[in-house]
């Protein structure tokens, strides 16, 4: 039986800068961890260095080096007193995580990994190729980490909340459409979209919360639920006008697949197993070793789509009205139902 993790106990985010990572990272700062990132020496590009200098105002504290140097990571675990590392390396880089799994192991300080996961059940979703293949080496790398025994917690966060653009990988970092959406099969099938500050948050909270140990932990949040039509709807009522609505079909998303370009056609692949096959809702979450992260803290509030597509149409300068609607310029959209807070 691994020691618990003690509240003040020492994490180290390898990731930092990317898309997910600064989400993990402002999050553990905001909850008052020692909060160490592992800067890949000769990552410099301005934005690169702008975001490390950001986090560092907040109090990050970097360390350089690769995961993929296992002595290195061993001897920064040491020094450091490192307690809990969270990977979010990207996509093309899961297999680097092998040799920090071996650092972890032979340190045998570190009381919780959370491997790059941050999206699917990969052991239950089945998209085709090339999303398949990032699949396999994540969970090669569950795979490992169970062989030897680590303390493990798996965050199954499934979509962010943002327009899903099928072949962008950061959907939220861009506006939802303005000239025509683009909808998946007959838009019906649900996914669960979650906003990046609340996976850095709820991350964070699980990892020294017992009940998160060796499970997969699924977020779920009830009124994120939605499907394309109705997410083209909301944005419709932020931008106060409707739009074309083109479709995309099944026959498409999988011919973009099969063009084999990186990273979108693992999006497209990815995009089809949600939207087409819906890998998101068509299991239910059982079984001992998974668990829904609003049955682990109920009382702690998800943003909601509504929230975050207002921040959407705040970003285009649109005047937004308390409730978050843009003012109507259409009166016969409909409002769609999506509670105002959901927890
Ligand atoms: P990014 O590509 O945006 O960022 C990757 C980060 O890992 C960068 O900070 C990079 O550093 C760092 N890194 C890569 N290799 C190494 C290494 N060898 N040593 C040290 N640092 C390294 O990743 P994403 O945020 O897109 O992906 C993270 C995870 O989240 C993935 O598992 C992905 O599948 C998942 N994901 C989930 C999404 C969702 O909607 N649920 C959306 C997007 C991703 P550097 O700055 O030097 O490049």
């Amino acid at each position: 039986m691994t020691a618990p993790t003690s509240p003040s106990g020492r994490v180290l985010i390898i990731g930092a800068t990317g898309f997910i990572g600064r989400f993990i990272t402002e999050a553990s700062i905001e909850a008052g961890r020692p909060t160490y990132i592992l800067v890949r020496p000769g990552s410099s590009s301005p934005s690169k260095a702008n975001a490390i200098e950001i986090l560092q105002k907040k109090g990050a504290i970097v360390v350089h080096g690769l995961i993929d140097d296992k002595s290195l990571m061993e001897a920064i675990l040491e020094e450091h007193e490192i307690e809990i590392v969270i990977s979010a390396v990207g996509g093309e880089q899961i297999l680097d995580q092998l040799s920090l799994v071996e650092a972890i192991k032979a340190v045998r300080t570190v009381k919780r990994f959370l491997p790059s996961e941050f999206g699917h059940d990969v052991d239950r979703a089945d998209p085709v190729e090339p999303g398949l293949a990032m699949y396999r080496e994540k969970r090669k790398i569950r795979r490992l980490i169970e062989d030897h025994q680590l303390p493990y917690t798996y965050i199954c966060c499934n979509s962010i909340a943002s327009w899903p653009y099928y072949d962008n990988r950061h959907p939220s970092e861009v506006l939802p459409p303005l000239d025509h959406f683009q909808i998946y099969g007959d838009g019906t099938v649900k996914a669960y979209f979650v906003a990046g500050t609340d996976i850095g948050k709820f991350t964070m909270k699980t990892v020294d919360d017992d009940r998160a140990l060796n499970k997969l932990v699924h977020f779920r949040p009830p009124c994120n639920n939605c499907n394309m039509n109705e997410l083209a709807t909301l944005w419709e009522m932020k931008i106060g006008r409707t739009l074309p609505r083109v479709t995309v079909t099944e026959e498409d998303l999988l011919s973009v697949a099969a063009e084999n370009r990186i990273p979108q056609s693992i999006v497209a692949s990815f995009t089809h197993d949600i939207f087409i096959k819906g890998c998101q809702v068509n299991f239910s979450i059982d079984g001992h070793n998974n668990v829904d992260v609003s049955s682990l803290y109920p009382e702690e509030p998800f943003r909601t789509l509504d929230e975050c597509f207002s921040e959407f149409a705040a970003k285009m300068g649109k005047k937004v009205h308390p409730k978050g609607e843009v003012a109507a310029q259409n009166p016969v959209m409909e409002a769609i139902a999506i509670a105002a807070m959901c927890s």
